[in-house]
């Protein structure tokens, strides 16, 4: 008699992003049985973003939202990832911000470099570097690191996730028809997919932007962000560590340099994909603030573009996470709308989202239900 092949696990994971990819560990290390399915799309957000985690942000130079939980998660998260794959992707080290006016000085003074926040209860510090301790960096306006701050490699992540789970016989890459792939046992307790023979009791969409192409949650408040970055080459620049300015900067070795991102919710619109109609415009919008920052701080002569990488951000109405279950199905769930933040968000979410799965009520703040599509 023919064995049977089919295949049954605790948790399907579709989608082996940022939000997949922190799914599968997490649900792996608590005991439970896993399969990754992903199409594998090379211009998925979560493979082109430059893995950055800052801890203060944005023109008010605030501490990034609930730092203070997500950032202890994150980084023993991937500590923890790199233990079990034996590669290295994560780096903490504190980032440079260089001010770009006596105004964002004096903000960051006021706020972080003074004495009175010397104890700031989320860890968060922030320092006086000279110039002339950071390869000769010009700073008509001083400049201050900030910690802790690090960078994960996400496509040395990701393929080494892949490559973990491939090992445990756990990732499928396959381009799931979600409205025609998936079948549900007639006791709604198991989500079958015939074409990989497989049998999950519950399911978590980690589609990203994709979740509109089906119906399990296309009416997630998504409000896409397109994003570009530069890869260049400035043979006189001589960074060493990821710098904030006008643009940011991360070294990636023989001269060459991360530049970005572009920000742009219109170009991105309703559409799940990148247009080439504004790719050019992007590019020269990074070139120029790459000489704003080169040749202002750095005095670099020149720099060759060696690559344009561009994707659509699962960003949120409010910028804050989607997590939740299906109104109808029990057992599906779906973890998204991460943003610009997906590195150091989701493995906290994560938990979070295996919290739901277990019965735990999710936060109105992490909740999908929290705000309909408008
Ligand atoms: C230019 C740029 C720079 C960025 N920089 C940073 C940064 O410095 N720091 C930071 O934290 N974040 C950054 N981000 C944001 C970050 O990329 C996102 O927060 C994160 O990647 C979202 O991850 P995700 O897993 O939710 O979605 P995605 O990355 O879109 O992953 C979804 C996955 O699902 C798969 N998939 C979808 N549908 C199917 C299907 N039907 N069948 C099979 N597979 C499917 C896709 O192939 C993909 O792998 C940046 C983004 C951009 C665009």
């Amino acid at each position: 008699m023919r064995k049977s092949l089919i295949k049954k696990v605790d948790l399907i994971v579709l989608g082996a992003g940022l939000a997949g990819a922190a799914m599968a560990w997490q649900s792996h290390w608590q005991g439970w049985t896993v399969a990754m399915i992903d199409r594998l799309d090379a211009r998925s957000s979560s493979r082109v973003a430059a893995g950055l985690v800052t801890p203060i942000t944005g023109a008010r130079a605030a501490a990034s939202w609930k730092w203070d939980e997500f950032y202890p998660v994150a980084d023993a998260f991937y500590r923890r990832c790199e233990q079990e794959t034996g590669e290295t992707f994560w780096r903490v080290e504190p980032a440079l911000r260089v001010f770009g006016s006596q105004t964002e000085r004096e903000l960051y003074e006021s706020k972080w470099l003074s004495a009175r926040n010397d104890r700031n209860p989320l860890s968060i510090h922030a320092d006086w570097v000279s110039a002339e301790e950071n390869s000769g960096l010009k700073a008509p306006f001083g400049m201050c690191q900030i910690g802790p701050a690090a960078r994960l490699d996400t496509k040395a992540y990701l393929g080494a996730t892949q490559r973990y789970f491939q090992a445990h016989d756990a990732f499928n890459q396959f381009d799931l028809n979600c409205d025609v792939d998936l079948v549900f046992d007639a006791l709604g307790q198991a989500v079958c997919i015939p074409a990989l023979e497989l049998i999950g009791k519950r399911i978590a969409f980690c589609q990203g932007i994709a979740a509109r192409e089906n119906q399990f949650f296309n009416d997630l408040p998504l409000h896409p962000a397109r994003g570009d970055i530069l890869l260049v080459e400035s043979p006189r620049v001589q960074l060493q560590r990821v710098v904030h300015h006008d643009a940011w900067a991360v070294p990636v070795g023989q001269h060459r340099y991360l530049v970005g991102a572009t920000y742009d919710r219109a170009g991105a619109g309703s559409e799940n994909s990148v247009s080439e109609e504004k790719t050019m415009q992007f590019r020269a919008e990074l070139i120029q603030r790459w000489e704003s920052l080169a040749h202002g701080t750095f005095q670099a002569s020149h720099h060759v573009v060696l690559e344009q990488r561009s994707a659509v951000r699962p960003a949120s109405y409010d910028r804050h996470p989607l997590l939740g279950r299906h109104d109808v199905h029990d057992n599906v769930f779906c973890l998204n709308g991460l943003g610009s933040k997906g590195t150091l968000m989701a493995p906290r979410l994560a938990e979070l989202a295996i919290g739901a799965m277990n019965g735990t009520t999710i936060d109105r703040v992490f909740s999908r239900s929290r705000r309909k599509v408008v």
